[in-house]
């Protein structure tokens, strides 16, 4: 067969590149947050998650789906779900770089900056495969609630905090390392928990404390194949917090029986599944009806990854528009060379930047909990972060892929990353709270804390800088005071997140990112699509600071 042409003017991808050493706006705001931070181990982390053996495995990952096995050949309940090898090196990796429960080892809360560092990992991870991150993101999330029951946590922390990773089926103390998810959403409920029906009847009580018999089911259970799980059910005092391992501490098998694996949007690496407890055995953790404060320990964290993750994603899925526009001509220029391309891809930079840095933010607040203003700036940047940054990756992903044409749509190798970026996008803003439940949670948030005067502490720092972030930095503190009502939650929380970022702008990136993104998101010199920033915007700055190679 003879080819009836050449194939040219097609982008190399973006393959063996550091994607820690070239990202500036990541590295600005580590150096904010904790100056002199030793980043050996993300530059590391940055070579690895950036290598093409690795990118291969996140491709294998998603293209071979994991398999629920329900029963033996010969007819037993077995339970299992089988993954390709590539998930399991991509979990290796994950675990080994310490992004699940490390953080939480004595010598990494002495250091005083655990919670950022393995922020910095988890972002850098989520361009490499997002779907691992979910039972990665809950082993970590994790610790915060379970040390509500005391034995159960000293006999689980080595396993959770190793960075080993095990993913047989064995009783934990036989295993070097171990991962956990959560159990919440039933099929009547999930932002509204008080509607679970799961039942735990009392089955007497031994060294982890009162143990219960559960029955029920969960209709999202995430990561099925975790070795314990918290769940919410019903006990005779209420919703109630519980420990539920797969393999009992005799070595037997719990009676959790996963019913089907949901066939999703995106995130096709992890397993998500339906299950169902027939009496299966769990201990309490924290107070007896006290369930839902007592998870939401967890929640918290499991937010902040939200938050992170999609931080990633834009990064990565803007990377891959400046790679591909860098190396495309249309019309006697390379992409990146026409005017409105250039705006198009400096608005997508300003946005992931601002992403990073109020991620990243809210990741120092959890190193700091003994300093006041801290635990207040989690409490109220946790469900700002979330509902702004997750809301706001869908319509990036649309762009950053239309950057690539034709080919970002389509679901192959290379730039086909870009086609699964879009898919993963939306599932970070619905699970662990979708947009509407951060809202109505910031307006708790400040009801409770002392929003309004640290809020106005957090943005003193750029008074002054700009005109447009001094008018809204004057008036949202009292507004925060005054107390917004539900009907105007969404409005309060993409003030509070665009005030911020701006004030972190202001002290982390050049003039040029500050002052486009205040002119823009602030100042009103902005349309309602990405790439309507204003004829003053220093797009070429923008763009060379945000370019994915050295
Ligand atoms: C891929 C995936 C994995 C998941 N994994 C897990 C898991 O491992 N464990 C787990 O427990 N759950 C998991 N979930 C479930 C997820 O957390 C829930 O879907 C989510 O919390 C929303 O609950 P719901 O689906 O019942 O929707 P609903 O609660 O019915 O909410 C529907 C909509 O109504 C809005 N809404 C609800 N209440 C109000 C209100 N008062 N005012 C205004 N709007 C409101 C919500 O914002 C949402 O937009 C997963 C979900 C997905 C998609």
């Amino acid at each position: 067969m003879q080819a009836t042409h050449e194939v040219f003017n097609q982008p190399a991808p973006l393959v063996d590149v550091n994607l820690f050493e070239t990202n500036r706006a990541l590295q600005a705001a580590l150096a904010f947050n904790a100056p002199g931070l030793d980043t050996a181990g993300l530059r590391a982390l940055g070579a690895t998650v950036g290598s093409a053996e690795m990118q291969t495995h996140a491709r294998l990952a998603n293209v071979f789906t994991p398999q629920l096995k329900t029963h033996s050949r010969v007819g037993e309940r077995i339970d299992q779900v089988e993954f390709h090898p590539s998930y399991h090196a991509l979990m290796r990796e994950a675990v080994g770089a310490g992004l699940h429960g490390h953080a939480f080892a004595p010598e990494e809360t002495a250091s005083g900056t655990a919670h950022l560092r393995r922020a910095a990992g988890f972002m850098l991870f989520t361009e490499l495969e997002p779907s691992v991150l979910c039972p990665i993101s809950m082993s970590y999330a994790v610790t915060p609630a379970l040390q509500g029951n005391a034995a159960i946590y000293r006999d689980w922390a080595p396993q959770l905090t190793s960075r080993a990773y095990d993913p047989t089926l064995k009783v934990w103390r036989d295993k070097p390392g171990a991962t956990m998810g959560m159990g919440m959403t039933e099929k009547q409920g999930g932002s509204d928990v008080r509607a679970n029906t799961t039942r735990a009847e009392p089955a007497g009580s031994d060294g982890w404390g009162q143990r219960f018999s559960v029955t029920g089911h969960k209709w999202f259970f995430s990561a099925p194949m975790c070795d314990a799980f918290l769940i919410l059910a019903q006990t005779a005092s209420g919703l109630s917090c519980l420990f539920l391992p797969r393999v009992l501490p005799d070595g037997s098998v719990n009676a959790i029986r996963i019913q089907r694996l949901k066939d999703k949007l995106g995130n096709k690496a992890n397993a998500s599944s339906e299950v169902e407890f027939h009496g299966a055995s769990a201990w309490l953790v924290g107070e007896e009806g006290r369930g839902v404060p007592q998870i939401l320990a967890m929640g918290t964290m499991t937010r902040l990854d939200c938050a992170l993750g999609t931080s990633g994603l834009m990064r990565q899925a803007l990377s891959i528009a400046l790679n591909h526009t860098t190396q495309r001509k249309a019309f006697g220029k390379v992409l990146i060379d026409q005017p409105l391309m250039k705006n198009v891809l400096a608005d997508l930079a300003l946005e992931s930047e601002a992403a990073t840095a109020l991620a990243l933010r809210l990741a120092r607040a959890f190193d700091r909990q003994h300093d006041p203003h801290e635990q207040v700036m989690a409490r109220l940047l946790t469900p700002v972060a979330k509902f702004w940054i997750c809301k706001r990756g869908s319509h990036f992903a649309q762009e950053a892929m239309e950057c690539l044409g034709g080919n970002g749509y389509v679901e192959e190798g290379g730039e086909g990353i870009m086609a699964r970026i879009y898919r993963e996008m939306p599932l970070n803003s619905i699970w662990e709270g979708a947009g509407n439940i951060m809202a109505l949670d910031l307006l708790r948030a400040i009801r409770k804390a002392d929003a309004a005067a640290a809020l106005a502490h957090e943005l003193a720092p750029a008074k002054g800088m700009h005109a447009a972030l001094d008018h809204l930095a004057a008036r949202l503190p009292l507004r925060v005071e005054e107390m917004a009502t539900e009907m105007e939650a969404r409005r309060l929380a993409q003030d509070v997140a665009l005030a911020v970022q701006a004030a972190l702008l202001a002290q982390t990136a050049p003039a040029e990112v500050f002052n486009a993104f205040c002119d823009s998101r602030l100042g009103g010199h902005w349309g309602y699509s990405f790439g309507s920033l204003s004829s003053g915007a220093d797009v070429d700055t923008i763009i060379s600071r945000a370019m994915p190679r050295a």
